[in-house]
């Protein structure tokens, strides 16, 4: 762990990835830069959106080379599967889930009408 007075200049470098300042972005976090479910201890900045990204092992090429990783090792430093308590869902969790269900069923609907307007065509 790092003190408040380490964190505090720690953070002053910005988000790891893309460097945005902890005032634009709402509080940066501390990203394990090696999960702590494997013993990793460095902190690095990291926005809200690229710790997720990080996490879940969504970072690009670039975006790895910019923290320091080297691609073909990202899946070491991710946590183990399982590891800790799942994150409670947030509000914006909740609706990004309702905007892929609405795509899907509205996906789901088109293609029942194409289906449908088809065969009607077909009878004319
Ligand atoms: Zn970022």
């Amino acid at each position: 762990m790092v003190t408040k007075l380490e964190w505090d200049v720690i953070k002053k470098r910005g988000c790891a990835v893309c460097g945005k300042s902890d005032a634009s972005v709402g509080g940066l976090e501390k990203a394990h830069l090696k999960a702590k479910s494997k013993n990793g201890t460095q902190i690095i900045p990291m926005c809200p959106t690229h710790h997720k990204k990080f996490d879940k092992g969504l970072l690009s090429e670039s975006e790895l080379k910019k923290i320091g990783i080297d691609p073909v090792n990202y899946k070491k430093y991710l946590p183990k599967k399982g590891a800790g308590a799942p994150k409670p869902k947030t509000a914006y969790d909740e609706y990004e889930k309702a905007q892929k269900d609405t795509a899907k069923k509205m996906k789901k609907a088109n293609d029942e009408t194409k289906k449908l307007f088809g065969r009607k065509l077909g009878l004319i």
